[in-house]
C-alpha cells in the first residue's frame, strides 16, 4: 500500500463523508472511520464486495473516467444494503510512486432528498386537490379581488375565462348585496375565520348563487392583512331540496291538520307523537296534552291498544303490518259515546324493525245516525206500500161482499116477514140479521179505512173519543180483570183528525192491550202536551214485546196471536198508516213480561 502521510488520514477520519480509497484493481487502500461504520472493514477487500456484496463492480462506479481519462465525477447513488442515497465524489489521486488511485466519497444526502421528494408530492397533492376540489377554493386579496381560483369554483360561478374572473371586483360583481361582502370583511377581520357563512352570490349569467363560505385571513411577515383564502360550497340545490323538503312537509302539515277523520301517530312505546285537529276534536284530548306527554293506552284501555297492535302484526287483517276498517266505540269523559273504524299501520325502518303506528280513526255517528233514519224511512215507506196495497185489496173485498151480503139482508127480512114474532125460529132470524148488521157495518168501515184521503177531518177532542170507547169496553174490561185507570188532561186541545179511524186506532190498542193481560192487569190512558202535539200514552202491564218483535209489529200481517181468527197483524199496521195520515207519529216501549206502552202523537190543530 502506497504510503499516505499520516497527518492527512487523520484529517480524512475526521470527516462527516464516507471515504476510501482504491487501487486499480478495485481493492480497498483505505477506508476513513465513518465509511467502516457503513459498511464494515474493507481494507484489502474488493470495494464492490464491500459496497454491495457482489462479485462486479457497482454499476455507477467510473472506472475508466478515474483511472483512464484521469477525471472527477460526481453522482447520486442509492445503496440497498444500507438504505441510503449518497453524493458521490470519485476522483483520482496520484501516489507517490506516480501510480494513480481512485478516491470515493460517499456523502449521506438520504433525508435532504427524501424531504424534497416529500415536499414535492405534498405539493403535487395540493396542486390536485385545489384543481379538483369538489367545492369552490380561493385566495383573494384585501382589497376585493381573486388572486387564485380552482376550476370548480370558476364553473361554479359560470365563468370560462379565469383573467375575466380574476379582475372582477368582487363587492359590486360576485356578492348579490356589496353590504354582504362588507359585513363577512369584518366578521373575518375581528375573529381571523368565517366558517359556514352563508351568503348570496351573483353568476355570470346573473342566476343567484347559495354559498357557504369558510375562510380564514392571510397576513404579510409583519402581521398585516394580506387578503383571505378558503372555500366556497354551493348550497343552491340544497337550499332548493331544503325548500322542497319544507313545502312537501307543510302540505303533509296541512292535509293532516284539515283531515276530517282522527290522526294519530306513536312511537313503539306507544307515546303520541302526532295528533291532528280531529283527533282533538272526536277524543276530546288537546294535542297540547297529549303529543308526547300521553300513552295511546291512556286514552283507549291497555286491552284496545294492545289488541290493535296484535292485529297489525297478523297478516290476516289488512296485510303486513296493517289494520284495515277496525269498529272502535270510544267512551268519552263526558260519558258520550263515540262510534267510528280505526285503521292502521306499523311504519318500518330500512331494516324491517317497526319504528313506529300511525292511526286513522273515522268517526261514523253521523253516519251511523243518518243510516239508522234512512232504515226507518225505508221500512216506513215500505209500510206505507204494504198498506195502501193493503187498502185497495179490502176495499175490492169490502166491495165484492157488499152485494151478496145485501141480498143476504134483505133475503132474512123477507123470512122475517113471514114468521111471527112468538116464533122461535124468528129468535135466530134476528140473530143472524143482527150479526149479518154488524157484518155490513164492518164492511163499511173497511172500505172508509181504506180511503182514509177521502175521510172528512173534524176537530176532535181525544178526550171523548177516549171516553165513548171506554163506556163500550169497561164491562170487557172488567170481565177481564183489568183495571183502567184514566189520567187525562182537562183540555187536550183538538185535534183535526177523522174520528172514525181515531177511533179504530185506540180500539186496537184497547184490544191488544186486553189480549196481552188475559189474567188480568193495570191499563193507564194518560196524555200531555210537548212542542205544540198531544201525546196519548197507552200503557199495560201485560206480557210485553220480545226485544227482536219490536221492530216488526208495525208491519203489515205480523201477529204472535196463534188463533187465526184472533189475529191476523193488521191491527197496528192500520194504525200506524193512519197516525201517519194525521201527520203524528207513533212509538212503542217494552219492558218482555212486564209491561208495554204505546206513544201517540198527534198534532194539536192551530199550532
Ligand atoms: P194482531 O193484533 O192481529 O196480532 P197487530 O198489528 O194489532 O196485529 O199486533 C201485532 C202484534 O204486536 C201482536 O200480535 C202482538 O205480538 C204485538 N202487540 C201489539 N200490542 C201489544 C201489547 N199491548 N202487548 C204485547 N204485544 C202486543
Amino acid at each position: 500500500m502506497p504510503a499516505h502521510k499520516p497527518r492527512l488520514l487523520d484529517v480524512l477520519n475526521a470527516f462527516e463523508d464516507g471515504i476510501y480509497i482504491i487501487s486499480n484493481d478495485y481493492t480497498i487502500e483505505y477506508m476513513n472511520k465513518h465509511m467502516e461504520e457503513l459498511f464494515g472493514e474493507g481494507i484489502g477487500k474488493k470495494c464492490y464486495e464491500v459496497l454491495i456484496q457482489s462479485d462486479k463492480p457497482c454499476n455507477w462506479c467510473k472506472y475508466d473516467k478515474v483511472f483512464i481519462n484521469n477525471e472527477t465525477h460526481h453522482s447520486e447513488v442509492y445503496i440497498e444494503s444500507v438504505d441510503k442515497i449518497f453524493a458521490l465524489s470519485e476522483l483520482p489521486i496520484t501516489n507517490q510512486d506516480a501510480t494513480i488511485s481512485k478516491l470515493s466519497l460517499y456523502r449521506d444526502i438520504t433525508h435532504t432528498v427524501r424531504q424534497e421528494e416529500k415536499l414535492k408530492s405534498s405539493r403535487e397533492s395540493y396542486q390536485t386537490l385545489f384543481t379538483h376540489a369538489g367545492c369552490g377554493v380561493f385566495i383573494s386579496s384585501k382589497q376585493g379581488r381573486f388572486l387564485d381560483v380552482n376550476p370548480t369554483l370558476l364553473k361554479m360561478l359560470g365563468y370560462r375565462d379565469k383573467d375575466e374572473f380574476l379582475s372582477l371586483d368582487l363587492a359590486r360583481d360576485v356578492y348579490l348585496s356589496p353590504k354582504d361582502r362588507r359585513e363577512y370583511t369584518e366578521i373575518i377581520e375581528k375573529t381571523g375565520q368565517v366558517v359556514d357563512y352563508e351568503v348570496k352570490w351573483r353568476r355570470r349569467d346573473g342566476n343567484i348563487l347559495h354559498i357557504l363560505l369558510t375562510s380564514t385571513v392571510r397576513y404579510d411577515t409583519n402581521g398585516d392583512i394580506l387578503g383571505y383564502e378558503g372555500i366556497v360550497v354551493d348550497q343552491t340545490r340544497r337550499k332548493k331540496h331544503q325548500n322542497e323538503i319544507k313545502e312537501a312537509y307543510d302540505f303533509m302539515d296541512k292535509i293532516i291538520s284539515c283531515s276530517p277523520n282522527a290522526i294519530m301517530a306513536m312511537d313503539m312505546m306507544g307515546i303520541i307523537k302526532l295528533w291532528n285537529k280531529s283527533a282533538e276534536d272526536i277524543f276530546g284530548f288537546k294535542s297540547a296534552k297529549v303529543v308526547e306527554k300521553m300513552n295511546i293506552q291512556q286514552i283507549f284501555s291497555i286491552k284496545v291498544a294492545n289488541n290493535v297492535m296484535d292485529m297489525m302484526r297478523d297478516e290476516k287483517f289488512g296485510g303486513r303490518g296493517r289494520l284495515n276498517s277496525y269498529p272502535l266505540n270510544f267512551k268519552k269523559n263526558n260519558g258520550e259515546i263515540v262510534e267510528g273504524n280505526l285503521s292502521a299501520s306499523i311504519l318500518y325502518d330500512d331494516k324491517g324493525d317497526e319504528l313506529a303506528s300511525v292511526g286513522l280513526f273515522v268517526d261514523l255517528k253521523e253516519r251511523l245516525q243518518t243510516e239508522r233514519e234512512l232504515g226507518e224511512a225505508r221500512q216506513h215507506l215500505l209500510q206505507s206500500e204494504k198498506l195502501a196495497a193493503m187498502g185497495r185489496l179490502t176495499s175490492q173485498i169490502a166491495h165484492e161482499l157488499n152485494n151478496p151480503l145485501f141480498g143476504i139482508m134483505n133475503t132474512l127480512e123477507l123470512m122475517k116477514t113471514e114468521i111471527s114474532p112468538q116464533n122461535k125460529r124468528r129468535r135466530l132470524l134476528d140473530m143472524s140479521l143482527s150479526e149479518i148488521e154488524r157484518l155490513a157495518d164492518m164492511l163499511k168501515k173497511m172500505l172508509s179505512f181504506s180511503k182514509p184521503d177521502q175521510d172528512k177531518r173534524i176537530e176532535v177532542n181525544i178526550n171523548v173519543v177516549i171516553d165513548e170507547l171506554m163506556m163500550l169496553y169497561e164491562k170487557r174490561f172488567r170481565e177481564n180483570s183489568i183495571k183502567v185507570s184514566m189520567n187525562l188532561m182537562e183540555n187536550p186541545g183538538l185535534i183535526k183528525a177523522s174520528r172514525d179511524q181515531l177511533r179504530q186506532v185506540f180500539i186496537n190498542m184497547f184490544s191488544n192491550a186486553m189480549y196481552a193481560m188475559p189474567d188480568g192487569g193495570s191499563l193507564e190512558i194518560s196524555n200531555k202536551i210537548v212542542s205544540g202535539k198531544l201525546y196519548i200514552i197507552i200503557k199495560d202491564t201485560g206480557t210485553g214485546i220480545k226485544p227482536d218483535h219490536m221492530k216488526k209489529i208495525f208491519d203489515s200481517f205480523f201477529t204472535t196471536k196463534k188463533e187465526s181468527v184472533q189475529g191476523v197483524g193488521l191491527g197496528l199496521s192500520v194504525c200506524y198508516g193512519f197516525i201517519k195520515d194525521h201527520g203524528g207519529d207513533i212509538k212503542v216501549e217494552s219492558q218482555e213480561g212486564q209491561w208495554t206502552e204505546f206513544t201517540i202523537m198527534l198534532p194539536i190543530a192551530g199550532k
